[in-house]
């Protein structure tokens, strides 16, 4: 199938002189729903709009930029599919060494904030045309934000982009209305009544709640830590107010968040067509790294009602679960079998929390008007309605696809959720047909205040999951394994905590786990406001944050002490919270004691035999 035009031979084959909408992305043209830039080039395409790809543009001068000439309607500029900073630096901010969204996995093709550099190279390029940002990027520095890379709070990211506005969420809908709007003549300085947009204005709008300013938030940590509990208070769609946040002079206007889409929507942007594959320009790379494990992946739904303290994908895909039709998934499914790469293996079919599929409130009035940032914390809330049939009903749909060998759940799966199936029904499908040997978890700690402050279910939660399951695969006679994510460095996390998680592992886990990683400050969550500030915003409460880079170190290597390379870490960390007694040989101790390699008299090392 054919690609979206990247250059002019493209325009030339379609008989087209000039685009409706040119879209500019960090990251490298996939044509899979997975990349942003796919899916609102297609959606736009199949309202008819004449739209071209510009992918990974050189930025250090206009040719790239200008290679697709000036559009009729506007410039979409985004970051690409992650914030271009954890694209580029560890949370221990060391430069990555492959970038999965770029050919080959090639580093150095896009630059720090895409989003601002392509934004001003296009005000350069063509002066007036409208421009438009989105993606992750943007979304989540729509407001002054805390930037960990900079160390420092920066304003919104609307004021360095110079752009006209800014889309955030998922913007397929907000895209083609902007379209729609430009086409019939209107001013981009006037479209001020989108949901999902922020502009810069003058004035602000009536009903608007005012966050501290940039000024203030800048300036003193407590106004941070209270615009972070407004902001946070104010996801719900449907009971939101206006945002505004003065800039100098200027407000930033944060319009309220798109209204979820129905499944009818959410079906046909899905059933768009897509090649599933990496442009052919990139043919000479390899294709693109991160096609790879999402290729035949199927995505269900989208939202998160889960709301961790540390994600920000409340803020962004919203906190109601917009689910597609069981049939607009199936029918994909089976489009999947007649691709030429398909091997008749469905990786994932999930979404951010995999058994959110289908879940709503019983009383959908009083979800409305509701303002917890989380449905499972600090309990679940009565009105959820968990009943998990809608993922059984699928997944029985999709086993029965001639085709498909396997269709596994590789997203997360939140346990606590899946407890509350008492039939077991859905654990007991997950394990017989859908895991791969390895079911993936987040407990993320279990020691309680580092949970609380998570906003994770704690650790009798998961000791509770971790019996189910065994039970569960005991009965299926399956030999499967949980691999549970942890954090370190969380704030709120000292070094007992960490102990406590360490001999959690120890104790009780059968795996030992690879998947640990330091807590990354990402703009605007309230883990981040906690690590910035030393305030958790929900309750204003001081807390501890390990910000140093030698106790952050340790306690990574505490959760991986069994790791030869962390050895000397662990017993630092291990004497520096005065437990030198679980350094040593007993069966309870975590570290060996330290080999003397040199003689007691001279410098020169003992040889290994
Ligand atoms: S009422 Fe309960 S189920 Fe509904 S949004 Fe609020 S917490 Fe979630």
């Amino acid at each position: 199938m054919d690609f979206l035009p990247i250059n002019k031979t493209d325009l030339k084959a379609r008989g087209w002189d000039e685009l409706d909408v040119i879209i500019v992305s960090a990251d490298a043209y996939v044509d899979h729903p997975a990349w942003a830039a796919a899916i609102l080039g297609r959606y736009l395409e199949h309202y008819g709009y004449r739209v071209g790809i510009i992918a990974q543009p050189d930025w250090r001068n206009l040719d790239d930029i200008k290679s697709l000439g000036q559009p009729r309607l506007f410039f979409a500029i985004s970051g690409g599919n992650m914030d271009s900073m954890v694209n580029h630096y560890t949370a221990d901010k060391k430069r990555r060494r492959e970038d999965m969204y770029s050919p080959g996995g090639k580093t150095g093709l896009r630059p720090d904030r895409p989003t601002i550099v392509y934004s001003n190279l296009v005000r350069q390029a063509y002066p007036g045309v409208p421009v438009v940002i989105g993606g992750v990027e943007a979304s989540m520095r729509r407001l002054a934000h805390y930037d960990y890379w900079g160390d420092r709070v920066r304003r919104s990211i609307l004021l360095d982009s110079r752009a006209d506005l800014l889309v955030y969420g998922m913007g397929e809908h907000n895209l083609l209305e902007i379209a729609r709007r430009l086409k019939g003549g209107q001013d981009i300085a006037y479209l001020r009544n989108l949901r999902g947009t922020c502009y810069l204005s003058l004035n602000m709008p009536e009903n608007a709640l005012v966050l501290p300013s940039f000024e203030e938030v800048e300036r003193d940590g407590k106004d941070f830590a209270r615009a972070t509990k407004m902001i946070q208070e104010e996801i719900n769609p449907y009971s939101a107010r206006p945002l505004v946040q003065k800039h100098g002079e200027r407000w930033l206007v944060q319009n309220p968040p798109s209204l979820p889409l129905s499944s009818q929507q959410l079906d046909e942007i899905y059933e768009l067509s897509f090649a599933r594959r990496s442009h052919p320009s990139y043919e000479a790379w390899g294709g693109v790294p991160g096609l790879r494990p999402v290729q035949f992946s199927i995505v269900t739904h989208r939202g998160c009602f889960g709301g961790c303290a540390f994600c920000s994908l409340g803020q962004h895909q919203g906190k109601f679960i917009q689910n597609r039709s069981l049939l607009s998934v199936v029918n994909e499914a089976r489009s999947l079998t007649v691709h030429p790469d398909f091997k008749g293996t469905i990786p994932d079919v999930g979404a951010p929390s995999a058994n959110m599929y289908g879940l709503k409130g019983f009383d959908e009035k009083l979800c409305r008007q509701c303002k917890r940032s989380s449905c499972l914390i600090p309990k679940v809330c009565e009105n959820l309605d968990t009943d998990h049939m809608p993922s059984v009903e699928l997944w029985q749909k999709l086993r029965a696809i001639k085709g498909i060998k396997h269709c596994f759940v590789s997203s997360g799966v939140r346990y606590d959720l899946v407890l509350r199936d008492t039939s077991r029904r859905y654990l007991r499908d997950l394990c017989n047909y859908h895991v791969s040997g390895q079911l993936k978890i987040a407990p993320e700690h279990v020691a309680e205040k580092v949970t609380r402050n998570m906003h994770k279910p704690g650790k009798s939660e998961y000791l509770r999951f971790i019996q189910a399951f065994k039970e569960i695969n005991q009965v299926l006679d399956k030999d499967q394994y949980l691999i549970p994510y942890f954090i370190s460095a969380h704030p709120g996390c000292d070094l007992q905590d960490t102990l406590e998680l360490a001999e959690f592992v120890r104790d009780n886990l059968q795996y030992y786990p690879e998947q640990v990683q330091n807590f990354t400050p990402t703009p605007m969550t309230a883990s981040t406001c906690m690590y910035y500030t030393g305030i958790n915003p929900y309750n204003g409460k001081k807390i501890y944050v390990p910000s140093g880079e030698k106790e952050r170190r340790w306690q990574r290597a505490l959760l991986q002490y069994r790791n030869k390379k962390n050895q000397d870490l662990v017993r630092e960390a291990l004497q520096a919270c005065g437990r030198e007694d679980m350094i040593g040989a007993g069966s309870l101790c975590l570290v060996k004691e330290k080999r003397i390699t040199e003689r007691k008299t001279g410098n020169k090392p003992v040889k290994k035999r």
